[in-house]
């Protein structure tokens, strides 16, 4: 009999957080769950989830186009973005409430009140009410990640992709600054939606880390779609100009634009929940330092997901919550094999990786590296006239045949690298790639036909 409220504690009802406190309830624990916010965290409400249906709805626009060349013809279509607006928000509403029922029906206490740590076994949570304190054996903070802005003057005009999916009308022009998952994910949204978008990057080419060829193609599909895409380019300061707004460049031009939304990166949210006070350990940019068991230097306190860096993924996050569970609750030591994590960027066109890039598998295998490339056109592209082009590449460890890194830009992708990564996960050697009879006619089939 616990001398506690609670067995597990769980801080952030998000991906992380839900698996962990499911799973620990059906191992037997007692477990309660709080959330300032809404349940799903930010892959259901802000994130992932809603980003998708932008995209599909997005992506309508060059649908509508690629139609002609097939024999459909129809008046010019338009778009409402409060339909879209609205049908998002009954569909996030859906899955906040499919959520909130898992975790009642698992038997798990949510609680809607914000969390802080006290000491090391006293949670204090707070809600319209006011405070109140609940104690707990194990807590698991997993609060996940903020957007973060640079500090430049005038940067309080700027928005986070967070503010998009609460937009009350879309803006004629928008300028998105980063160039990771999120800035080109949205500027293809924008762009397919008919605002005017400009994707300004301070590097050399956007999406770092990488395969350059991959980044390369899809800077230069996005240009061809009609992204202003601005390399080497950054904002120093912001302005309000009437209705406008004026943004002074890093090369000292100025831009106006309607909108301008930062895709920076994300900071670990573990301000103001007590952590400092409890000699949690963090990383100098607040992330919570926690070994392979999930385990902070505080031994009943553990973390998972976005707040402590890593691969901000919600795949990651879950399959950490279901680890940690077992781990503590199930007597099951487990940890999570972070090789082969296939990913997917919904831009447009879309790309799927898996393994190294070309340049960090020189920089690990040097000469061993045999490089299989296909480009190509999409067959539907050949009736429907679009200008985009595909490129899929495989790498290969000549020393053991095994395949390395798997990359694809161009429709599908997010689906095809799936069991790609499979193959790659179980050691898949080129030769059994080529051994292995092909879909017809398919894009994914290039990958089993590069000689
Ligand atoms: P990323 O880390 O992917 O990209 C941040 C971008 O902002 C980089 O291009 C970076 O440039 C740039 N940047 C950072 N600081 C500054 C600055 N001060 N001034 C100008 N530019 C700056 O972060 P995101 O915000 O795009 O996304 C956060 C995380 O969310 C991602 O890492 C990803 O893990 C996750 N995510 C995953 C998705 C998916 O799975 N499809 C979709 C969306 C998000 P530089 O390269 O020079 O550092």
């Amino acid at each position: 009999m616990t001398m506690y409220d609670y067995d597990f504690f769980v801080i952030g009802a998000g991906s992380g957080g839900v698996r962990a406190s499911r799973m620990a309830s059906t191992y037997g624990a007692k477990v309660a769950i709080a959330e300032d916010y809404r349940v799903g965290g930010t892959c259901v409400i802000r994130g992932c989830v809603p980003k998708k249906l932008f995209v599909y709805a997005s992506e309508y626009s060059a649908h509508f186009k690629d139609s002609a060349g097939f024999g459909w013809s129809s008046e010019a279509p338009t778009f409402d973005w409060k339909t879209l607006l609205g049908n998002k928000n009954t569909e996030i509403d859906r899955l906040e409430g499919a959520y909130g029922n898992t975790l009642d029906n698992h038997g798990v206490e949510v609680i809607r009140a914000r969390g802080k740590m006290l000491d090391q076994h006293t949670i204090e949570l707070t809600d319209a009410d006011g405070p109140r304190t609940v104690t707990a054996d194990k807590i698991l903070i997993a609060t996940g990640a903020w957007p973060s802005f640079p500090d430049i003057p005038g940067i309080e005009h700027a928005i986070s992709s967070n503010e998009v999916f609460e937009f009350e009308e879309l803006p004629k022009r928008i300028t998105v600054v980063g160039g990771g998952y999120i800035a080109v994910e949205m500027a293809g949204i924008f762009n397919g939606l008919g605002v005017e978008t400009a994707l300004l990057y301070r590097g050399e080419e956007i999406l770092r880390g990488f395969d350059l060829e991959i980044r390369a193609k899809l800077r230069d599909e996005m240009v061809k779609k009609g992204i202003d895409v601005r390399i080497h380019h950054n904002v120093t300061e912001i302005k309000q100009d009437g209705e406008q707004l004026m943004l002074t460049l890093s090369d000292g031009n100025e831009m106006a634009t309607d909108c301008v939304m930062y895709a920076t990166g994300r900071e670990a949210n573990t301000k103001n929940i007590g952590l400092e006070e409890l000699g949690v350990n963090m990383k100098p940019n607040g992330e919570i330092i926690v070994d392979e068991y999930y385990k902070s230097s505080v031994d009943n306190i553990f973390a998972v997901g976005d707040v402590t860096g890593g691969m901000q993924l919600t795949p990651i996050a879950i399959k950490e919550g279901a680890a940690l569970t077992a781990t503590q609750f199930n007597d099951t030591p487990t940890f999570v094999n972070y090789d082969h994590i296939p990913t997917a960027i919904f831009s447009q066109p879309p790309i799927g990786t898996v393994g190294l890039s070309e340049e960090d598998a020189r920089e690990k295998y040097g000469d061993d590296v045999q490089v299989y490339r296909s480009e190509y056109k999409s067959m539907k592209f050949t009736l429907s006239g679009r200008d985009e082009r595909s490129l899929i590449k495989l790498l290969v460890d000549a020393s053991t045949d095994k395949v390395i890194g798997a990359h694809m830009i161009g429709p599908d992708s997010a689906e095809i690298i799936q069991g790609i990564a499979i193959a790659m996960k179980v050691g898949a050697t080129k030769a059994q790639f080529d051994d292995t009879v092909a879909v017809h006619p398919s894009s994914a089939e290039e990958f089993v036909l590069m000689k």
